[in-house]
């Protein structure tokens, strides 16, 4: 038999105490104590920041990254291009920062074009439908399936004639790396199905939630955001020097937000209706 590289299952101890604190819970002890510390220098900071926006936003121009900063006096956040923000750096863009705030009311009301598109449903539930495995793909995961039957057979011949006459190290190892290359297809078919299953189940609260949407009038009043559907639904956004933010769904469809002329800072919040407590 070959020598043992690596194959025999490596033992290592993986989390031996179960997490005492969740993620959720460190995350929000952070910003708590991030916090008391902005409001001990006594700045009028907004209490957070909006953390659901990082790793979403690049730049249309150069590409970069979209980063949180805060104006000079630190009660505004921004969000702007890193090479537009940070001098030192060779490349130079010159796409200027965009309001938080901003960026959260035109997410809003892109959130109520859809609400009130009738086709909008349908349309997503068609973009949905192309990364739904389809019926290739099951045959292509059953070519797999057989194949890695035809490879097993053929190892333990390997082996078994090795056992009277010495065998073929280099055949053997051949046909165990074609064994695991199969099933790490076979592993990214799974992967993806599990993914699209989430997607899925993202996707019915989602039109949950937009049905319960409040109205509003995106040029005179704003609404409290909604980071939960934000970083349910948006994979990534493009930010472009007019404002506009072209988003990629992650179900499969891209929208544009428009209107970030509109100086939301200025509008004023709706109130929340009596929302009736689920779940
Ligand atoms: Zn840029």
């Amino acid at each position: 038999m070959t020598e043992n590289r690596g194959e025999l299952p490596q033992y290592t101890i993986r989390d031996p105490h179960p997490a005492i604190v969740s993620r959720e819970d460190w995350d929000a002890a952070q910003l708590i104590m991030n916090n008391r510390s902005d409001n001990r220098k006594g700045s009028k900071k907004r209490r957070h920041d909006r953390k659901e926006f990082f790793n979403i936003f690049h730049c249309s121009e150069c590409g970069a990254p979209v980063i949180h900063v805060r104006s000079s006096k630190g009660g505004v956040h921004y969000w702007r291009c890193r090479t537009a923000e940070k001098k030192y750096l060779e490349e130079t863009c010159e796409v200027r920062g965009f309001r938080e705030i901003s960026i959260e009311h035109t997410f809003m009301a892109l959130l109520q074009e859809m609400k009130k598109d009738d086709g909008f449903k349908t349309e997503v539930k068609q973009a949905f439908e192309k990364l739904i495995p389809n019926e290739t793909e099951q045959k292509k995961i059953k070519q797999v399936e057989e194949e890695m039957q035809q490879l097993h057979q053929k190892l333990y011949q390997a082996v078994e004639d090795g056992e009277v006459n010495g065998g073929d190290p280099a055949q053997i190892k051949g046909i165990t790396d074609q064994i695991v290359a199969l099933q790490n297809q076979l592993y990214d078919f799974e992967d993806q199905a599990q993914q699209s299953n989430q997607v899925q189940k993202d996707m019915d609260w989602f039109f949950e939630e937009l049905e319960e949407l409040q109205d509003f009038n995106p040029d005179k009043q704003r609404i409290e955001f909604r980071p939960d559907i934000f970083s349910k639904i948006v994979e990534k956004g493009t930010i472009h020097p007019d404002g506009r933010i072209v988003y990629d769904f992650k179900f499969g469809m891209q929208l544009t937000a428009t209107g970030n002329e509109t100086m939301a800072w200025r509008l004023k919040k709706k109130g929340k209706p009596r929302k009736k407590k689920k779940k």
